[in-house]
């Protein structure tokens, strides 16, 4: 099969990073698990600029962009669904120059993966087109799959529990579940 991975939040852990970044940049506490844009301005925890330029600190800058940790299981999942002959492709919203830092990460992993970068804010159900299998963090990426990925999933986290997902994804608890889902396809 064709499977389709988007990178923020499946492959690297950014909670941790913009927990990070925000104690770094404001001095603020903002637990990992709660680091969702909604959840942090809604909350009135930063303003939309604040959260705006934290975001282009760790997703734009070498110096925090490379501190990304990966998520939990990710390396030998990878390998697994490699070794069973799937394909594998990363979908993100980074941008060019973000793209690049994501890339980068991925080959000091030790990971040899393609990538497609569709930029922020832009549809990615062109760049999905032929996947069998897509999974994503944001309910909003996965909902114009709808129709053009048969198997959607959303990585659960702490940060998008409160959405109902629906018909338009499947939740995934952990790289371990989406490897048994995988095989049970
Ligand atoms: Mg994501």
């Amino acid at each position: 099969m064709k499977i389709g991975l988007d990178f923020d939040g499946v492959l690297s852990d950014c909670g941790k990073l913009k927990s990070y970044a925000a104690n770094k940049l404001y001095g603020l506490y903002i637990p990992p698990e709660k680091f969702k844009k909604e959840i942090v301005i809604g909350g009135g925890h930063l303003t939309a600029e604040q959260y705006h330029n934290l975001q282009k600190m760790i997703y734009g800058t070498r110096e925090m962009g490379l501190l990304m940790e990966p998520v939990g299981g990710m390396f030998e999942a990878i390998s697994q669904l490699l070794a069973w002959g799937h394909t594998i492709l990363i979908v993100t919203s980074r941008g060019q120059a973000e793209l690049e830092i994501a890339k980068e990460w991925s080959v000091k992993q030790g990971l040899a993966l393609d990538f497609i970068g569709v930029g922020c804010s832009v549809s990615k159900a062109t760049a999905c087109v032929g996947l069998d299998v897509y999974i994503d963090d944001d309910l909003d990426k996965l909902e114009p799959l709808v129709g053009i990925v048969e198997h959607r999933f959303l990585f659960s986290w702490d940060y998008n529990s409160h959405l109902d997902e629906g018909t338009i994804a499947e939740r995934i608890g952990s790289w371990v579940e989406f490897c048994k889902t995988i095989e049970s396809l």
